[in-house]
């Protein structure tokens, strides 16, 4: 379990990842002469903040298209934020050196959705555990099998087959060798961007409970990405609830799915089908979710919020603290201070 007293492992501050294309020089000619309109711009980050401590699992969730796997992939260093800081062990990630940005980079490992996709189809399953760590120098001279043997049983993968190929194998055992090959970097932090999503359901309770496993054994650490909000429930520690490109709630697991604040993750969570003895209607959130090409102002989420006053369209909200560790961006809680309480807007959102 993490220590609350620990700083961060790694943070997110003030984040902002922009997607466009970019000018060629005839199109830079003609912006300039206002002949043309100025390229697109994909706002998949906004002033994104988010701290993960040494043995945290925290579950970023979100729909489709909400920028999830934007946030992994800066905070994994696969991309570089547009505007913002990353800090990893208290260090400004563009300021370490040399040395400590190669033992940054191979600390964070990320464990992708597809398997197959992930996985180099002419390698056998030896040479793609024993690649990496081979060229980082981390296998001790003729040890290579043992080695690899070593982190597929990790994996729970029988190291009898590691001579054979991807394709040979069930998703569930291509995932075990993406989890091997990202362990056999001896890695402190892993990413893992909707690694059960494409997975069987059975397969997905059998990754997750090894996920677990290996979070006890190897004290790792997780930001675990998904849309799936019970896997999210039973995996995490912590939860960030992300709506078009912003962290609109955060909070212990407990305290999202007991007392939800926001009105999105209220919606998300009225969504979960549930078997209850009270039957409780299942009502969808209305709408799409607007395109990150032109994000609603003030509150993205208000031209789909059965909640939303003039404020919500104007200025972007702010995050409190609602209750200890539980903070959420929403106007409402300002109004329930100064007139009807919190607990009003968490007890309205209960029947959307
Ligand atoms: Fe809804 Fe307004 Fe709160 Fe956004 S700020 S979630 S629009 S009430």
């Amino acid at each position: 379990m993490s220590d609350e007293t620990m700083p961060p492992m790694i943070e997110a501050r003030n984040v902002s990842r922009r997607f466009g294309a970019k000018p060629d020089l005839a199109t830079k000619i003609a912006l300039k002469l206002r002949l043309a309109k100025p390229p697109s711009t994909v706002h998949a980050l906004d002033n994104v903040s988010l701290s993960i401590r040494k043995g945290e699992v925290v579950g970023l969730v979100g729909e489709s298209g909400c920028g999830k796997s934007t946030l992994g992939r800066v905070i994994a260093g696969i991309l570089e934020p547009s505007e913002g800081q990353i800090i990893w062990r208290g260090k400004h990630r563009n300021s370490l050196s040399p040395k400590e940005r190669h033992a940054a980079a191979l600390a964070t490992q990320m464990i992708f959705q597809n398997p197959m996709a992930a996985l180099n189809p002419r390698m056998t399953i030896e040479d793609i555990v024993s690649e990496a760590p081979r060229a980082h120098g981390l296998i001790p001279k003729g040890g290579r099998r043992d080695y690899v043997d070593r982190y597929l049983r990790l994996a729970g993968f029988d190291p009898v087959l590691k001579g054979r190929y991807p394709h040979q194998f069930s998703g569930g055992q291509r995932q075990r060798v993406n989890i091997a090959r990202a362990l056999a970097v001896q890695p402190d932090f892993l990413v893992c961007d909707e690694s059960v999503a494409a997975l069987d359901v059975s397969i997905q309770a059998q990754v997750i409970n090894l996920f677990m496993e290996l979070r006890e054994r190897l004290d790792l650490t997780y930001l675990f990405v998904s849309h799936d909000l019970g896997v999210v429930e039973h995996i995490s520690d912590r939860v960030a609830i992300m709506y078009l490109g912003r962290i609109v709630e955060e909070a212990p697991v407990e305290e999202v799915f007991r007392r939800p604040n926001h009105p999105y993750t209220q919606a998300l969570l009225s969504e979960i089908p549930r078997i209850e003895l009270t039957k409780r209607r299942f009502k969808a959130i209305q709408g799409e979710l607007p395109s990150p090409l032109n994000p609603p102002k003030g509150c993205h989420f208000h031209p789909r919020c059965p909640f939303a006053i003039e404020r919500c369209r104007v200025e972007v909200p702010a995050k409190r603290e609602v209750a200890p560790r539980h903070w959420s961006a929403c106007h409402l809680n300002d109004e329930a201070v100064t007139s009807t309480g919190i607990g009003a807007v968490a007890a309205s959102g209960a029947s959307m």
